[in-house]
């Protein structure tokens, strides 16, 4: 199988060199150039399999240079020992009103990133041997938060690679900032950057395309690579989870037969998630409507609703900062599919989008949006009435993402009238990664002044839901990383965790 860029069609590579590469030197996106088709007997007999099976029979349509053997080995190697909690990583929990919850934060870092970051380091290694490269992989990350912490935890001490991190100063979570300042290992560093998530990921996609960078890596045997979900490697491990939710539902008779439809209801920040949800729906899993959640910075709302992408606008800072994004990446690969593979289209509305801020989409692209997609946001206090409402109804405590997803769906179904279809909502986070939000939601006598792990006790005391210990530890760890830098700065931080003098 062969992988193009979105932005230009003499692009054609390996799975490996996108992965080993994560984004086209033009700053396209890599895309498979078809997609394999799962019938519904093949549903029936993904769901005899365990989840790593289920990966491994998905994963190798894909990965057309990896053998069987070293897909095996990536998958065990992810998924198994006990790196998710009871070695189930994505358990789907009955509510009593019927809603199906697909936890996807049973992970080392508890947040649904781990799905793909555990998993993203194996197929990177093997990647870099495959297009035998003998240069040191640096994986540079813009984070909203939760990527920060995965990728971290994925990549500590992994041969041949070195990662970099930079995240919002102001725009993450205490618990998200603790978690990545306090990261073990050798071969990591965390930036804070004076700016929000965008100018991140702007600052990091303008590093990786900066010949002179480049240039120096090369002399110091060094190579970008990216574990943010422009990657492909980061979305693949994603479209798993979404058969595995359906063959769950297949196996434990919540669905009546292989075919019937579900909805996906997904809080979406950069469309990663909610994309590798569409691309399971073009592969055969049956599909009702893929519901987008967001925040206040809903401008997914307005273009799934309006077919304008629309970034100058206020920029929120919420209470699920994971979402707080005004610029999607992974948008610019739905659009290349529901063009046809349009990639000259594709490419201009991502000039426009750089230059003016904007672009609308045409009257085909619009419908097909429509036909497949439903949109809607909510604001902070809806997201706190949720969490409320969800506990109190089903003793369910669930973070600040997934609740913006479970508004969305309630708008969803008072919208379309739409009672009978089976609903999976993805539940991206734990609770006790926003403790404060949470608690604040649910608690009579909240006090804002308590500390972060007082806080986190007080929900755990309220409701029995044990906290996680890979946040309880956090308490204890060391803070190792204090930089702060300037928007402008970043590439000094880069070259200093590259290790390669300044040049005058
Ligand atoms: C990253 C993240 C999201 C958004 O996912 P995208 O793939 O960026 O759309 C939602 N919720 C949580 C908890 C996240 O960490």
């Amino acid at each position: 199988m062969h992988y193009k860029s979105t932005r230009n069609s003499s692009i054609c590579v390996s799975v490996s060199q996108a992965i080993a590469q994560g984004i086209s030197t033009e700053g396209g996106l890599f895309v498979p150039e078809d997609f394999p088709h799962y019938s519904h007997t093949d549903l029936l007999e993904l769901a005899r399999c365990s989840y790593t099976e289920r990966a491994e029979r998905i994963l190798s349509a894909f990965l057309s240079d990896f053998t069987a053997e070293e897909i095996h080995e990536c998958v065990t190697a992810a998924y198994t020992n006990g790196k998710f909690e009871k070695d189930i990583p994505a358990p789907v929990t009955s509510l009593k009103n019927g809603i199906q919850m697909l936890e996807l934060w049973h992970g080392p870092t508890c947040a649904f990133k781990d799905m793909a970051l555990q998993l993203l380091p194996h197929l990177l290694t093997k990647s870099l041997q495959k297009i035998h490269s003998s240069k040191t992989a640096l994986i540079l990350v813009a984070t909203s938060g939760d990527t920060g912490k995965a990728a971290l935890e994925g990549f500590k001490d992994v041969d041949g690679t070195l990662i970099q991190v930079f995240y919002p100063q102001n725009g993450v979570s205490p618990m998200q900032k603790r978690q990545m300042c306090t990261q073990e290992g050798n071969n990591v560093a965390v930036c804070a950057i004076e700016g929000n998530f965008d100018d991140a990921q702007t600052g990091v996609k303008k590093i990786f395309t900066d010949p002179e960078i480049k240039r120096l890596l090369e002399q110091n045997k060094l190579m970008f690579s990216s574990a943010n979900s422009i990657n492909w490697g980061r979305l693949l491990p994603q479209i798993v989870y979404y058969f595995s939710a359906y063959c769950d539902l297949l196996a434990n008779g919540k669905l009546q037969c292989a075919g019937e439809k579900i909805n996906i209801v997904v809080p979406t920040g950069n469309f990663g998630n909610i994309l590798a949800a569409y691309y399971a729906k073009k592969m055969g899993l049956p599909v009702h409507k893929l519901i987008c959640a967001s925040n206040s910075n809903n401008v997914l709302t307005e273009f799934i609703n309006t077919g304008v992408y629309n970034r100058k606008r206020e920029f929120y800072t919420t209470i699920s900062p994971s979402m707080d994004i005004l610029v999607s990446s992974n948008l610019e690969r739905l659009l290349y599919d529901l063009t046809g593979k349009d990639c000259d289209r594709v490419a201009g509305w991502m000039n426009e989008l750089a230059s003016n801020g904007r672009y609308q989409v045409g009257e085909d692209v619009l419908h097909s949006l429509h036909e497949l997609f439903f949109a809607g946001y909510c604001n902070d206090e809806e997201t706190q009435k949720v969490i409320k409402q969800l506990y109190e109804s089903e003793h369910y405590l669930c973070d600040t993402h997934t609740a913006v997803a479970v508004n969305v769906y309630e708008q969803y179904v008072k919208a379309s009238k739409d009672t009978e279809t089976p609903s999976v909502i993805v539940s991206t986070a734990s609770p006790y990664k926003f403790a404060d939000s949470v608690l604040s939601a649910v608690s009579e006598q909240y006090r804002e002044d308590a500390s972060e792990f007082d806080k986190i006790q007080e929900l755990s005391n309220l409701t029995g839901v044990a906290v996680p210990p890979q946040i309880a530890e956090l308490q204890t760890k060391a803070v190792r990383f204090r930089t702060i830098c300037s928007r402008e700065n970043m590439k000094e931080i880069v070259l200093k965790t590259a290790k390669i003098e300044p040049q005058a």
